[in-house]
């Protein structure tokens, strides 16, 4: 048996096959958990109904997480496919303009990048947090969101999407310290570079891949595999100790300081 067997989950954030968001969701499965979907506009319906076929053929509602009133409509939604509730909400969603991402800080930044990611990137943890909290009440919920080394170091090219991250890892501590006491525990993966399309629009991605495979103590670059196993765990009853933390699964790179230095120069 499954350590998430009789758990249901939100999966949010899929929009291909190599999404983090489907190496969760595919984690979840084979733990036994049973899934429902959301998926950000009607281009992206059928590959989230595809996900979703091949994992217990769960529902896929829309959401746009700019539009308080999908947010709304989506658990309305899930409240009638779940009329007693359920235990996991997987916040897998960020955006920033392409143009904010690449390049030097303040070349691509305006008032309204800046707002735009935070909103997508970071606001709607919460707001999605306020949506799920009446249906968690009385099970043992868990919130899980993926970060980034950026929140917290200066990358390069990753600009508006770090400032952004910070909130996003701050919302965990806050949303941790008040939804505790109703048993809902709130955790954020901080995830090394994976090849999806969301990191597609970040400047030089190809090299930041190269070099953390180079560095990394693991030597090799995380899968959406490495990431769905630990966001079971941290969303499982396995892990009902564990509140406010950012979790790093990126192969140890975070730990490193100075690396490449040829000692016999
Ligand atoms: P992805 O492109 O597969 O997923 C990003 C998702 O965000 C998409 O499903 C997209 O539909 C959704 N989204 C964007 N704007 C939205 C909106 N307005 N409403 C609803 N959904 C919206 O890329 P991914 O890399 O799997 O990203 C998932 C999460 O992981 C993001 O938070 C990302 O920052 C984070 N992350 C990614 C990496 C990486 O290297 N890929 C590393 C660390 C953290």
């Amino acid at each position: 048996m499954g350590f998430l067997q009789g758990k249901r989950a939100l999966i949010t954030g899929i929009a291909s096959q190599r999404s983090i968001a489907n190496g969760i969701a595919e984690a979840m499965h084979r733990e036994g958990a049973e899934l429902a979907f959301s998926y950000q506009n009607e281009k992206l319906k059928s590959r989230v109904e595809e996900v979703a076929a091949k994992l217990g053929g769960g529902p896929s509602f829309p959401l746009d997480v700019t539009d308080d009133a999908q947010i709304d409509a989506l658990f309305a939604a899930l409240g009638q496919h779940w009329p007693d509730g359920f235990d996991i909400l997987i916040h897998a969603i960020a955006y920033a303009p392409r143009e904010a991402i690449a390049g030097g800080f303040l070349d691509g930044l305006t008032r309204e990048n800046f707002a735009m990611a935070h909103d997508i990137s970071a606001y709607s943890l919460s707001a999605l947090a306020r949506g799920a909290r009446p249906l968690m009440q009385g099970r043992q919920g868990a919130i899980l969101t993926l970060s980034y080394l950026g929140a917290e170091r200066a990358l390069q090219s990753y600009n508006v999407m770090g400032v952004a991250k910070a909130a996003l890892e701050a919302s965990v501590r806050y949303l941790a310290f008040n939804l505790g006491p109703e048993g809902i525990r709130v955790n954020a993966i901080s995830a090394g570079p994976i090849k999806t399309l969301a990191a597609a629009g970040i400047g030089g991605f190809r090299k930041i891949l190269g070099h953390v495979e180079a560095n990394a103590p693991i030597r090799r670059t995380v899968t959406i595999e490495d990431v769905g196993n630990a966001a079971a765990f941290l969303c499982s009853d396995l892990a009902s100790g564990i509140t406010g933390e950012v979790t790093y699964v990126d192969g140890g790179y975070n730990i490193l300081g100075m690396t490449g230095l040829d000692e016999s120069e």
